[in-house]
């Protein structure tokens, strides 16, 4: 139990963050610790980074990690379990925009293979070493951020559309070879949400566009009446997945989208 009596559902788990020093990442490094686990941060960005650890108080360390490099998310991994004793929660969140021009004509290959690069191979590198040290102690939650373009094509440009249903591919496929080691593998897909992330990539499309009128045309997304998708619905959702609330959900991509994707 909370000191304000809420049920902490994550208490004494150890769980490593890609992506943490911002958006959806750092929002569920808050509700996670929140709910009593330990959370080692991983990001390329180290400043922001360890600056939000500090934030988080005890429970909370910030190890630099670019999910590119297999090495490093090793070591992500080896720092987890060597402070800790073991991983009990891997969440492979870290991802980039597209960047690439609206047309597949127009499609460098060299930017297809950069955002693959992080979405897709970093989130697959996350697994592999999550399951290195996962499968010995016979348990373990590893997560993984897909996103409603990876479902529905159209919203967003090609190639995020297809590094994204891959997360959801991989999610399914190594779900099915760890059930036998007591792993449970799942993903989250959100809606559009106004963090860097996608802010960033819409100046470039509107340059000169007040940020705010920005964040309101990601909002506009919103089919649910009344509601747009913040990253604290992303992380309620991890908490649901990474808890023993989700015991017997593994190879689901929970759809966090108000709607969207069903109408
Ligand atoms: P964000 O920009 O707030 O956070 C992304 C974080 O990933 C940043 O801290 C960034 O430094 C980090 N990162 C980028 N490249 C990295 C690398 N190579 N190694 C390690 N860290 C790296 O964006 P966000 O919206 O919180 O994005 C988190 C995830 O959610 C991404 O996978 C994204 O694709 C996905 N997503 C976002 C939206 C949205 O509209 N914001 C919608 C659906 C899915």
């Amino acid at each position: 139990m909370s000191r304000a009596g809420s049920i902490r559902k994550l208490e004494g788990k150890v769980a490593l963050i890609t992506g943490a020093a911002s958006g959806i990442g750092k929002e569920t490094a808050i509700k996670f610790i929140n709910n009593g686990a330990k959370v080692i941060l991983a990001d390329i960005q180290k400043d922001n980074g360890s600056q939000t650890a500090r934030d988080l108080g005890p429970n909370a360390a910030f190890i630099p990690c670019d999910v590119t490099n297999e090495s490093e998310i090793s070591a992500a991994v080896d720092f987890a379990v060597s402070t800790h004793g073991h991983l009990d929660i891997m969440y492979n969140n870290a991802g980039i925009p597209c960047q690439t021009p609206p047309s597949i004509v127009d499609l460098d290959l060299s930017t297809f293979d950069r955002i693959m690069a992080v979405n897709l191979r970093g989130t697959v590198a996350g697994i592999k070493h999550a399951a290195r040290v996962m499968i010995p102690r016979r348990r373990g939650v590893i997560l993984c951020t897909a996103s409603v373009t990876g479902i529905v094509g159209g919203l967003s440009q090609h190639t995020y559309s297809v590094s994204k249903s891959a997360v959801i591919g991989a999610v399914r496929s190594a779900s099915s070879e760890m059930c036998r080691h007591g792993i449970r593998i799942n993903c989250v897909s959100p809606m559009a949400i106004p963090t860097p992330f996608a802010i960033d990539e819409l100046k470039k499309y509107y340059p000169g566009v007040d940020p705010v009128r920005l964040v309101e045309m990601v909002d506009g997304l919103s089919t649910l009446d009344g509601a747009v998708c913040e990253p604290a619905d992303v992380a309620n959702a991890a908490v649901f997945l990474a808890s023993d609330e989700a015991k017997f959900i593994t190879g689901h991509n929970l759809v966090v989208d108000g709607g969207f994707t069903s109408i």
